[in-house]
């Protein structure tokens, strides 16, 4: 058994699950009452298989995200700084032994003309990703941190860096906090031990307990702000979804405060991409699998990326996900290549990407759907860390920070960025939302504030 994770519970809790159709409702109702579920009531969810029941969760997510959260989405973009790896992972292009990719490390000045590339896109919120190699040890990580805050190109700056990175001694992760890292993020891929050593073939990331314990690690070392994830199509995603709820448990049990994101990746095309494909997940249960994550944690931030299609991350959106990446270029260098804006070189890439759209085409869709596109990152700067816990739980939190900021940011990005199209509807979408907040003291304020970014102010927020 590990630490925190007993695979025999896990698969217990599964196979013994026989809800009936009233503990399905009875489960969904305690999850609107805004409680966090169990790993048990979550296997009921996972075992209901008529679809008269899926169509319930479906429902139950959608209901939880349009009464909790609102239709913000807040955007960001994956920056991949180096794709040297130590490690062999059966399902990952950069794996060691693939000779056929290009491997390339970003300068300083690649990596300056990339976030220039990305801040003239309107971009704010980047996660920075790594292979596992010596060279990309804690303070490298910080220092092209460092440089990413620092550039700016126009109106442009980068507000928030996160990181997806080789897990790290709690003296590594002090070196990346103070380098002012937002999320740090990792993905404990399969939370099944077996499998994890058959897909974790040479290299560091073999030692599954190793990275299970890298966010407790990070913990000791102050950093807070985690995300965790599992990457569906490895094993049974019944397993590997009690074992992420499992995770969060232990953060909630241990540090009274659980991960601030989920992401779920689901395997897609890589350059040598070598696996058993009798784990992945269809579309079908892919959705079913999001809808129960909504509702057995209500108050965690979920992460959806481009690695699924426009219709796929369509139809998750409204199950409650609160970020997407858009305008994603995961090609080394990619963004300031102007020449592969659209196109996809595997070989210098980890997987393929599946939704290509730029990020203006991204924000004029989610306005269409008359989503709040946010690059808001106020709770950050001002120290409100869990922010996902105060959204759900603190009365008012939403209409007090959140939806304004969502709406000051989108106005930041429909005077600097945005096509005269989109910021039509930019500015229709805005309207609404303020008479939507009726005659108060904060629909005063927000005014006040948009009028600020129309004649120039910048990074006005709540
Ligand atoms: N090297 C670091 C590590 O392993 O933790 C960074 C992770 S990697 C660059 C980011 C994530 O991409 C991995 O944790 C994995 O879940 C996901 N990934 C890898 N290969 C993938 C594939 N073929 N399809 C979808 N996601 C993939
Ligand atoms: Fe390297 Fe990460 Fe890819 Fe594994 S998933 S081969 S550690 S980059």
């Amino acid at each position: 058994m590990k630490p925190f994770l007993d695979p025999d519970e896990i698969r217990g809790f599964i196979n013994n699950a026989r809800p009936s159709k009233e503990r399905v409702r009875e489960i969904i109702a305690k999850s609107l009452d805004k409680q966090r579920l169990t790993l048990e009531e979550t296997a009921s969810l996972i075992q209901a298989s008529d679809p008269e029941l899926i169509e319930e969760i479906k429902q139950g997510a959608k209901i939880l995200k349009d009464t909790i959260y609102g239709q913000r989405i807040v955007l960001f973009a994956p920056l991949y700084v180096g794709n040297l790896c130590i490690n062999t992972c059966a399902y990952c292009g950069f794996k060691s032994t693939n000779k056929a990719i290009r491997r390339v490390t970003l300068t300083k000045d690649d990596l300056v003309a990339q976030v220039k590339a990305l801040e003239d896109a309107g971009q704010k919120r980047l996660i920075l990703v790594y292979g596992e190699h010596p060279k990309y040890d804690a303070k490298f990580i910080a220092e092209t941190v460092g440089i990413v805050y620092s550039v700016r190109s126009g109106p442009g700056e980068i507000r928030r860096v996160n990181i997806n990175a080789a897990p790290m001694d709690i003296d590594g992760f002090r070196i990346v906090k103070d380098a002012k890292i937002g999320t740090y993020q990792i993905f404990q891929e399969t939370y099944h031990e077996e499998t994890y050593a058959k897909v974790h073939l040479q290299g560091i990331k073999r030692n599954f307990e190793w990275r299970l314990t890298a966010l407790d690690r990070a913990q000791e070392a102050g950093i807070d702000d985690v995300g965790i994830g599992a990457l569906f199509g490895l094993y049974d995603w019944r397993f590997d979804l009690l074992g992420l709820l499992r995770h969060a448990n232990h953060f909630e049990a241990v540090y009274n405060v659980g991960p601030h994101t989920i992401s779920f990746p689901r395997i897609q095309y890589a350059s040598q991409l070598n696996i058993d494909k009798s784990h992945l997940v269809s579309d079908a249960d892919f959705t079913r699998l999001v809808a129960i994550l909504r509702l057995a944690v209500p108050y965690t931030g979920l992460i959806l990326t481009a690695r699924e299609t426009a219709a796929i991350r369509d139809e998750i959106m409204q199950f409650g996900v609160s970020q997407i990446d858009g305008g994603t270029n995961i090609e080394m260098g990619g963004y300031a290549n102007k020449e592969h804006a659209e196109t996809q070189d595997i070989d210098l890439e980890q997987f393929q990407i599946n939704d290509n759209r730029s990020l203006n085409e991204i924000i004029d869709e989610l306005l269409q759907h008359d989503y709040i596109p946010s690059f808001c990152t106020s709770c950050y700067r001002k120290g409100r860390t869990g922010e996902h816990f105060m959204e759900f739980s603190v009365p008012g939190f939403i209409k007090r920070y959140c939806q304004p900021n969502a709406l000051l940011t989108l106005a930041e990005y429909l005077e600097d960025y945005a096509p005269e199209d989109t910021r039509e509807k930019g500015y229709i979408l805005i309207r609404k939302k303020l008479n939507e907040i009726g005659q108060d003291s904060f629909r005063q304020d927000l005014i006040k504030k948009l009028e600020q970014i129309k004649e120039g102010k910048r990074d006005v927020y709540l």
